[in-house]
């Protein structure tokens, strides 16, 4: 017999037909002869209204409180489609990450998953019972409840995997798959069959939504396959995995455009232009946990002063301009924020051999009048930072630009540029 984890999003359990639903599968995968192990999040929007709510009471909460009160959220669905699977007569049972023995380290709101028991799940599987567990929580080594952080079920799930040496995970969700853009923008959107692990990592760190970046890297890291899938329908969706022999024949360069609107962009003004000031700004940020990306100094060599840029979420900007505004070793002209940017990024292994994909993208926002703030490459990226009102243009001009809706594009490594 095998094991597999299905996960279920927010969307899936978000209410009590879909909750239903999901059982029913479930049930279906269970008496299909698998052992089941099912991770589900939070019922809809439930962890934004605990947000809220938490922000309505104290604009600043403690971590270890956010945590407490935001992992409540995966207590109830999980409770609540235990129930539903029973009502088929199939005995489930529901465990939080206690429960389990999910531990994880001390970060509050970020937390890291260190082991998980297999003890208490196995034993649960050997009397026949399906387990609901709690995603997006661990318990630290005090018993403290930690969060995974926004999207964590993903990587609860996929840890799962992992520890129960399971055949396959597979994440539900309210989609058919890794789309070439977020099909609710771009009308042509394709499903992808399958994508790499380091092509998903760059998406999911992008602001694709489908699914968590570390749960991305906690799959590579274990060879573990996820598949991406809808719960409204049986079809096949994305595989996230090794290499390419399971890809569509045919594979082009870029494999997708993708945004992200909950970003801010943070100019520290009038730094010195001198050693141990980037490591200062940076250090500084890393002690609290802040997450920075697409870095620019530039530098205004008569005054001896660089500006540094910098990018972080949007959920970070408080707290990163608390610390910026504390650092007392050099003077700092100014710090500011602007809110209203966002990032879109075309994805593809093998973008730096291929010099002509740049001036495409650039040209494709360019046409359309879009102006860049800051570009930041990799292998397998290029990232614009624009004004987040041209966002849906600028994701249907790059989009239009590659022919990613186009099923009969370039072959292989050959990037096909469009008109
Ligand atoms: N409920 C959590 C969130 O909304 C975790 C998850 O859904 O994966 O971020
Ligand atoms: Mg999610």
């Amino acid at each position: 017999m095998s094991v597999v984890v299905m996960k279920f999003g927010g969307s899936s359990v978000k209410d009590k037909d879909r909750i239903m639903n999901v059982a029913e599968k479930i049930v279906k995968r269970k008496k299909s002869g698998d052992d089941v192990v099912v991770v589900v999040s939070a019922m809809g929007d439930s962890t934004d209204e605990l947000i809220e709510l938490a922000q309505d009471i104290n604009p600043n909460p403690p971590d270890r409180e956010w945590d407490m009160l935001l992992s409540t959220g995966e207590q109830v669905s999980s409770a609540l489609l235990t129930m539903a699977i029973n009502t088929y007569g199939v005995p489930a049972i529901s465990l939080n990450a206690a429960q389990v023995g999910i531990k994880t380290d001390d970060v509050h709101k970020k937390a890291r998953i260190l082991s998980i028991d297999d003890k208490r799940l196995n034993k649960e599987l050997k009397e026949g019972n399906v387990v609901i567990v709690t995603g997006f929580q661990g318990v630290n080594g005090g018993f403290d409840i930690t969060t995974l952080g926004r999207g964590g079920s993903d990587t609860s799930a996929v840890a799962l995997a992992k520890a129960l040496e399971a055949d396959l995970c597979e994440i539900y969700t309210d989609v058919d798959g890794v789309y070439t853009a977020d099909p609710r923008i771009v009308k042509d959107a394709r499903k992808l069959t399958s994508i790499t692990y380091d092509e998903m990592l760059e998406l999911s760190s992008l602001g694709s939504k489908v699914l968590q970046a570390r749960s991305v890297e906690c799959a590579r890291l274990h060879n573990i396959t996820i598949h991406v899938r809808s719960s409204f329908n049986d079809k096949e969706g994305t595989y996230v995995q090794e290499g390419r022999e399971n890809m569509e024949i045919k594979n082009p360069l870029i494999r997708g455009v993708c945004s992200d609107k909950d970003i801010a962009k943070v100019a520290v003004k009038g730094v010195p232009d001198k050693p141990g000031v980037s490591y200062k700004i940076f250090s500084e940020l890393a002690r609290v946990n802040i997450h920075v990306d697409m870095i620019v100094q530039s530098i205004q060599k008569e005054k001896g002063i660089n500006d540094i840029l910098f990018t972080v979420k949007l959920e970070d900007v408080t707290k990163a301009k608390e610390v910026l505004e504390s650092i007392d070793e050099f003077e700092v002209e100014d710090i500011m924020i602007k809110e209203d940017v966002a990032k879109v990024s075309i994805v593809g292994a093998g973008i730096s051999q291929n010099p002509e994909v740049y001036p495409a993208m650039f040209g494709a926002l360019g046409k359309e009048d879009i102006n860049i703030e800051i570009i930041s490459t990799s292998e397998t990226r290029i990232s614009c930072l624009i004004d987040e009102k041209r966002l849906e243009k600028a994701i249907e001009a790059i989009h239009d630009k590659f022919e990613l809706g186009n099923e009969d594009r370039g072959e292989d490594t050959s990037v096909s540029l469009g008109g």
